[in-house]
This record gives C-alpha cells, sequence and structure tokens, in this order.
C-alpha cells in the first residue's frame, strides 16, 4: 500500500499526497505550491493526479504540475479538467503506484464527481464530510442518496480521505437534527478537543459516520422526524385536507429536506 500524508492548502482544504518509494500522486491539488513544496522536500517524482471533480479548489494546481511533471492526470470525461490525459466516468481500474484502486461515480456535489477506492480508503473528494456532506450544486437528491449509499455500503472500518475540514462546523448541524443521539455528542465534544489542540479530524472512520452523520442516516427514526418538522410536504398526518400525506418519504426525500434545512442552519 501507499503512505498517505494529507498536504493543508486554502483555509480547510486537504491535498492527499500517495508515495511509494520515490513515486507519488496527489489528489485533488487545489494548490500547486504545497505540492511542489512537499514533492521538493522529499525528493519524490509526481507520477500521477487523480481529480474528483472541477471545482477550482480541486484542481486549480494541476497546470503547474502538470508543466514541471508530466503526470497522469485521472479525472471525470464528463467535467472540464485541466491537463486531463486519462478521462473516467466510474467502474475503472486503476494501477496507483502499485495498488489497484477502483473508481467509483458518486454524482450530487457535481454530476461528474469521482471517488477512488484503494485498500480499506477511500478519496471521495465533496461528497462526504465529517458529519455532513456536499452541496448539491448539479446533481439530484436522488443521485446524492445513491451515492452515498453506495459509500455506506463500504467495511465500516473505511478510512474516508475527503477534501475539507468540516467535521466541526457540521456537528452542531448532526445535534439539531438528532439532539437525543449520544454518539452525535460524545462525537462533538471530542472533535471540539482535537480542533483545539491542532489536530486534523480526517481520514473519518465510514462506520463513525454511520453513526453520527444525518446525511447517512435518511431511514432513521429520529432523522425522518426531524425533516418532517422542516418540510411540510413530508408530514405524517395530512393537514386540514389540503395537503396529501407523504405517509412513507423516500430515503432521498429525507435527504433532500434535510440537505435544504442544512443549507440554511
Ligand atoms: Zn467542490
Ligand atoms: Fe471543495
Amino acid at each position: 500500500m501507499f503512505e498517505i500524508t494529507p498536504l493543508p492548502a486554502f483555509k480547510d482544504n486537504y491535498i492527499w499526497l500517495l508515495t511509494r518509494g520515490n513515486d507519488a500522486y496527489v489528489v485533488d491539488p487545489g494548490d500547486a505550491a504545497p505540492v511542489f513544496a512537499a514533492l521538493e522536500a522529499a525528493k519524490l517524482r509526481l507520477t500521477g493526479i487523480l481529480i474528483t471533480h472541477h471545482h477550482a479548489d480541486h484542481q486549480g494546481g494541476v497546470a503547474a504540475l502538470v508543466e514541471r511533471y508530466q503526470p497522469l492526470v485521472f479525472a471525470p470525461a464528463s467535467e472540464s479538467i485541466t491537463g486531463c490525459n486519462r478521462p473516467l466516468s466510474g467502474d475503472e481500474t486503476l494501477d496507483v503506484l502499485g495498488v489497484e484502486v477502483n473508481v467509483l461515480a458518486v454524482p450530487g456535489h457535481t454530476l461528474g464527481h469521482l471517488a477512488y477506492r484503494a485498500p480499506g480508503v477511500l478519496f471521495c473528494g465533496d461528497t462526504l464530510f465529517g458529519a455532513g456532506c456536499g452541496r448539491l450544486f448539479e446533481g439530484t437528491p436522488e443521485q446524492m442518496t445513491a451515492s452515498l449509499e453506495a459509500i455506506a455500503a463500504l467495511p465500516d472500518d473505511t478510512l474516508i480521505f475527503c477534501a475539507h475540514e468540516y467535521t466541526a462546523m457540521n456537528l452542531p448541524f448532526a445535534l439539531a437534527v438528532e439532539p437525543e443521539n449520544e454518539e452525535v455528542q460524545a462525537r462533538k465534544a471530542a472533535v471540539t478537543a482535537r480542533r483545539a489542540a491542532g489536530l486534523a479530524t480526517v481520514p473519518l472512520m465510514l462506520g463513525e459516520e454511520k453513526a453520527t452523520n444525518p446525511f447517512l442516516r435518511c431511514d432513521q427514526p429520529a432523522v425522518i422526524a426531524a425533516a418532517r418538522q422542516h418540510d411540510p410536504s413530508l408530514a405524517s398526518t395530512a393537514r386540514g385536507g389540503e395537503r396529501r400525506a407523504a405517509v412513507n418519504p423516500k430515503k432521498s426525500q429525507i435527504f433532500g429536506a434535510i440537505r435544504a434545512w442544512r443549507n440554511v442552519f
């Protein structure tokens, strides 16, 4: 397996540096400067780049890195990515530094969004965050629900390398959705202590996300009840005969209501 090192960038991004011997890959280099610094400090050669989606904070550094190193650039075929020479659409299997990596299509945050899975780890870009998930800039609640379900189906001990340090910011909302969830309460205290000590909360542990992340819990009674409170169209009883009640709302409807509430929280 390759080694994985975070390269903090901008205010709260993580660029993931993958190394094996003297060869390196980076995931989502939004900025070239921290990548150049890390490569030069350890005398590494950049042989590849993995891009999850087209936003500037994930691909802004690609042009400068391509000019210096001419790496393979794997990226969503359907999105506009500088220097992409290995277009992907999901379901491909890659060789990354001698490790088998599976490509997953996870539309929602953007339509072409990809995640990259290596043994025990997932690089998910802006799809899943600590106690939260990416905004739906391009996709639908149905698409994001399916993408999150695909991630949730991985083993609970999967380490999730997302692209932003958002966990502390997201936990107050998770607690608003499920005030009685003791695991969310405990996680909020633990994350507050970690951040106060200057420590990262990423990688995430998938099992912990499944226990505390409201966007992975849209089938839970407490989350369904919270969604119904914030979206009258999901109310469990018809009101005054004017609205037909959604007796059994779909998981994607619950997700959509919780995501819409998060946007204004
Ligand atoms: Zn993004
Ligand atoms: Fe981002």
